[in-house]
């Protein structure tokens, strides 16, 4: 069941975009079954629940903490996540990158962003992000990576304010691109698009969509 759903899904998305399995709440199972479907991005939003399944499947998994994350659970997942999505404050930085330094790996991350009409979603805004980018506290920050950006659209069923916020997102992107990192080809990422928007975030510009309940069902 998995497995099909997982090819439906797969079978919608363009080569260049990485496919990011969210197996948050689902056991284990699920996830062995997605894996031998040959699926080896997963996404979690809780760090101790991805410690855990890491810890029970192999170890050629990409994992991707998509969450809000609080400082004090950095530290549980600083030796093997690959990709941490939902950053959103300079002190959060830091503290990955002393957690990265200590595991001696250099961390890569995303800025999340606010871009919904709703009051109930994470992330900066622009200037806020560039704040953050011209201090001197970040400049120091050596062992973590910003590798794009990502951001969640509003709930709604209303396609043209989804596309209006994704290209939002994809112009924030390009913006940082332009006037932080022309020369460093790792910033690249625009992690935008989950089961109920992914073909319009793909439309406009999305590298990495996070689909959970089209794959392993409701939750
Ligand atoms: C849960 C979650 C998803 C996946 O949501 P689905 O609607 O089940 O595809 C994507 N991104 C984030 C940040 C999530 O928390």
């Amino acid at each position: 069941m998995i497995k099909e759903k997982l090819k439906v899904v797969r079978d919608e998305i363009p080569q260049h975009v990485t496919l990011i399995a969210v197996s948050k709440t689902k056991p284990i199972e699920d996830l062995q079954a997605a894996y031998d479907a040959g699926q080896r991005h997963f996404g979690e939003n809780k760090v101790q629940e991805m410690v855990e399944k890491a810890k029970q499947l192999p170890t050629d998994i990409h994992w991707h903490l998509i969450g809000h994350l609080q400082t004090n659970k950095v530290k549980y997942m600083a030796g093997f996540v690959n990709l941490i999505h939902g950053v959103d404050s300079l002190k959060l930085m830091e503290e990955i990158n002393k957690q990265a330094k200590k595991a001696g790996r250099i961390q890569d991350i995303l800025l999340q962003f606010y871009i919904a009409q709703e009051d109930t979603k994470f992330g900066l805004n622009l200037q806020e992000a560039m704040e953050i980018l011209d201090s001197q506290s970040f400049k120091q920050l050596k062992f973590i990576q910003v590798c794009g950006v990502m951001g969640m659209a509003s709930n709604t069923s209303d396609h043209n304010q989804v596309a209006s916020e994704f290209r939002t997102l994809k112009q924030f992107f390009e913006t940082l691109k332009q006037n932080y990192f022309q020369d460093q080809p790792c910033f690249k990422e625009i992690s935008m698009g989950m089961s109920g928007d992914y073909p319009i975030a793909i439309a406009n510009g999305s590298t990495m969509v996070r689909v959970g309940s089209k794959i392993f069902g409701g939750r």
